[in-house]
């Protein structure tokens, strides 16, 4: 679903991914991991489109997201992606915010969005809620709105950097149950989080990243039991602790 090959990624004089191959198979749940500033974002990015790269090559779903001339607006109206910040349009209520993305780039008509956007309100425990405007909702129910927002699309793969990161603590777990219960329908995942109990029990393969190259790619249990590469095991003591 996902291949990556020889990914290179310079900023200026930086270079923020070396080397990155690796693969994501339909209806695996990926789990990126790895210190502040290894390069997550910067990989999870180039999936769609997000941020160039200088070297290689990024398919998904058969397409190259990365190619001359592609169109990248295509290209991110068909890869769901959940950021730290809920980015929600504050001006429209939250089932114009869910059913815009079919509407506009879809052209499906509104009534039909307004009906799918309802079923994707009630996926996120959120139906009672299409009437009100984001600055309404809590963290939480504004990220799960994004998540409702991005599934609108009907994307063969959804992405998510750090969706947890900016939440209370007491609004994590509403997130990651969505998110749970997505990996369970067979959602094809790559995951940025530091949520090291739902990588253990979601995720297919955990990658480790550091540097900008892919350290570790393993199953959970051998990732978190015993990690190959020391960087990984500094990474993992370190997490421990806090
Ligand atoms: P992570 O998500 O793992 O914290 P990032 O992918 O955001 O890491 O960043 C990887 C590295 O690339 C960092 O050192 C960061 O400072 C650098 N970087 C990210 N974006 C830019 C940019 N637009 N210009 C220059 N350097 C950048
Ligand atoms: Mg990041």
């Amino acid at each position: 679903m996902i291949v990556l090959e020889g990914v290179e990624k310079w900023y200026g004089e930086y270079h923020a991914l070396v080397d990155v191959s690796a693969e994501v198979k339909a209806g695996q749940v990926v789990v990126l991991c790895g210190p502040s500033g290894s390069g997550k974002s910067t990989l999870i990015r180039a999936m769609n489109g997000l941020e160039g790269i200088s070297a290689g090559s990024i398919r998904v779903n058969g397409e190259d997201v990365q190619g001359r001339g592609v169109d990248i607006n295509r290209i991110r109206s068909r890869i769901g992606f959940v950021f730290q910040q809920f980015n929600l349009f504050p001006h429209l209520s939250v089932l114009e915010n869910v059913s815009c993305g079919p509407v506009w780039v879809n052209h499906m008509p509104r009534e039909r969005a307004h009906r799918l956007a309802l079923d994707l309100l009630a996926k996120v425990g959120l139906e009672q809620k299409a009437g009100a405007y984001p600055n309404q909702l809590s963290g939480g129910q504004q990220q799960r709105v994004a998540i409702a927002r991005a599934l609108a699309m009907n994307p063969p793969v959804m992405l998510f950097d750090e969706p947890t990161s900016a939440l209370d603590p007491e609004m994590v777990g509403e997130v990651l149950s969505v998110m749970r219960a997505l990996a369970a329908e067979g959602m094809t995942m790559v995951c940025v989080t530091h949520e090291m109990k739902f990588a253990r029990d979601v995720s297919d393969v955990v990658w480790f990243m550091d540097r900008g190259t892919l350290l570790e790619k393993a199953p959970p249990e051998q990732f978190f039991d015993c990690p190959a590469h020391p960087r990984a095991q500094a990474f993992l003591s370190d997490i421990r602790r806090h």
